[in-house]
């Protein structure tokens, strides 16, 4: 960053609070806090990383609630939070790791040894016989009677069915959720299909450890919009992580495409791989021919929580108390990362048990 960009971060406590009921994108929110340079070249790849986003479209109290707490905990500046924060010693605590976010708990980077799928394997394993899966829900129907008041219908490999249930919990992609819940309420539905969802690639390659010579030491890094690279960024997943690579490799994972560079993520296999390696030449010096690649295409890869978000989940939120026994989660609502979605299954299961504790006699308890 140049110096003035730098000097202009230093203001950042003289920051005023917004005007009330705005809900102000996060590219306007960070301008008015750190400046112009520093939403280029700080948060905007961290947005490319996080959200495959556009900081020009995103909501800033819907994607970052915290930093919006922040900011009126500080009176409009983020610093005088922190520091208020810290001098009553509440930073560090684990009150910090109840909130979630993309990073996990603590804000440490967190996976599993064995991958993270791990969580769903284990969740259907111990979950046992009483989880169906693959299968495929095609749609919901609310019938006018008192007890199982919702159908599923279904099809898998052995055909198509159906069948009646009290609580329905949907867990899906906002715009899958839209289809299977139109017939029951399309306010619900339309509200749904509004969420934006920009493509994203993961390419995974592998290297030779001595054919390396860059040292990998952190992270990896996230490249900002205006650099014109190919890739948003390059996570280092041998070096975060344990038993990503066999002794003597690398694992670099590359994401190209997102809500800026949307047409990116659809290059052919072999152009993708190019353009990462280009990117990878001028930024890290590796000139060699990857040892393993695996490309996963996510078409539909993050919800963008644009601005707007919080009002089209207070409608969803009011249409809900239409539908008991009905309830919604997952990434579409209050948090993109792994920790909010955890956080948000909780928050509707102790939903559910609530709603289902009159069944105790029927040994729904
Ligand atoms: C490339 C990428 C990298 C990411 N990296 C991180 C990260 O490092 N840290 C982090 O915290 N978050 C990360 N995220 C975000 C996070 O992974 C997701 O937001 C989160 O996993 C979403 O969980 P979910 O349960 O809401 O949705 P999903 O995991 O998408 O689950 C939805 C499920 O619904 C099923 N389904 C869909 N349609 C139907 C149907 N009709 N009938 C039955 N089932 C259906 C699907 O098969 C799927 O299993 C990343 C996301 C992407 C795309």
């Amino acid at each position: 960053m140049s110096f003035p960009g730098k000097l202009r971060i230093l203001l950042e406590p003289f920051t005023k609070l917004p005007e009330e009921g705005i809900d102000e994108t996060i590219a306007d929110f960070v301008k008015r806090h750190i400046g112009d340079e520093a939403l280029r070249e700080l948060v905007s790849p961290m947005v490319s990383g996080v959200f495959a986003g556009d900081p020009y479209s995103l909501s800033l109290k819907s994607s970052f609630p915290v930093m919006a707490e922040l900011e009126k905990e500080g009176n409009g500046s983020l610093v005088k939070a922190m520091v208020k924060r810290i001098s009553k010693g509440a930073i560090g605590k684990r009150q910090r790791d109840k909130r979630g976010g993309p990073l996990g708990p603590g804000g440490t980077l967190t996976s599993f040894k064995e991958g993270i799928e791990y969580l769903t394997h284990i969740l259907s394993e111990r979950l046992g016989a009483r989880i169906i899966t693959n299968t495929e829900v095609q749609r919901i129907e609310k019938m006018q009677r008192e007890d199982h008041p919702y159908t599923i219908y279904f099809k898998n490999k052995k055909g198509e069915g159906k069948f009646d249930a009290d609580v329905v919990i949907l867990a899906t992609p906002a715009y899958i959720t839209s289809k299977l819940i139109e017939p029951v309420d399309p306010a619900i539905s339309k509200v749904l299909k509004e969420t934006s969802y920009p493509p994203l690639v993961v390419a995974c390659l592998g290297y030779k450890r001595s054919l390396i010579s860059h040292p990998l030491d952190g992270f990896g890094f996230l490249i900002p919009h205006e650099e014109k690279m190919n890739i948003l960024g390059c996570l280092w997943d041998s070096s975060m992580y344990e038993s990503r690579a066999p002794d003597g490799y690398v694992l670099l994972r590359v994401m190209i495409g997102g809500a800026r560079k949307p047409e990116s993520a659809f290059l052919k296999d072999d152009e993708l791989i190019m353009a990462a390696r280009n990117d990878l030449k001028i930024i890290l010096g590796i000139d060699v021919v990857p040892d393993f690649v695996r490309i996963y295409r996510h078409e539909k890869a993050i919800p963008q929580y644009t601005a707007g978000h919080s009002e089209r989940m207070k409608i969803i939120e009011d249409s809900l108390k239409h539908h008991p026994g009905l309830f919604l989660t997952g990434n579409s609502y209050y948090g993109i990362g792994i920790n909010d979605c955890v956080r948000e299954a909780f928050k509707t299961s102790e939903k559910v048990f609530e709603y289902c504790s009159w069944y105790k006699p029927y040994g729904y308890a």
